[in-house]
């Protein structure tokens, strides 16, 4: 059996529909967009948020510094100002007024990045030194006895 022709069209102009009702819905319709994938952050701009965060003096040297802001905790520490953390660098074995390197860390950081490493545990120098290897670029050196204890108390 064929359709009524006209049926439908008639029923349509018949209805009366109060002003602003929305009898246009199908043609007001939005088009549809064609969803597109945003292009991921790029490991990029991560490096450049993390230069930034360590100029302000937010983040040490060390790759996974637990003071810095993170992903999942933005904003730690309200009540420390992680800028007045002291850093200290890597000094020279037998002269702690030397560097061996230009990275510095928190000695939180440090502790925690040498444990990670395995070289947690510690026999110290004759000098009071500490023997430790930089977490970026491997420099041997050391940290006096003093700045070890103090970052071990830091993370307890
Ligand atoms: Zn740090
Ligand atoms: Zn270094």
């Amino acid at each position: 059996m064929a359709p009524l022709p006209g049926h439908g069209s008639r029923a349509r102009t018949r209805a009366a529909q109060p002003a602003g009702a929305g009898t246009d819905a199908e043609n007001a319709a939005p088009p549809k967009r064609e969803w597109v994938l945003p292009p991921p952050p790029g490991p990029t701009l991560q490096q450049r948020v993390e230069k930034r965060e360590r100029e302000l003096g937010l983040r040490c040297s060390d790759v996974s510094c637990g003071l810095g802001p993170t992903d999942d905790d933005p904003e730690p520490a309200l009540d420390v100002d992680v800028t007045k953390i002291p850093q200290v660098g890597i000094h020279r074995l037998g002269n702690n007024e030397q560097d061996v390197c230009d990275h510095r860390f928190h000695l939180a950081c440090l502790v925690s990045a040498e444990r990670v490493a395995g070289w947690g545990d510690k026999d110290v120098g004759e000098n009071g030194e500490v023997e430790v290897s930089c977490p970026v670029c491997r420099a041997v050196g050391c940290v006096t006895k003093q700045e070890w204890d103090e970052g071990v108390a830091a993370l307890a």
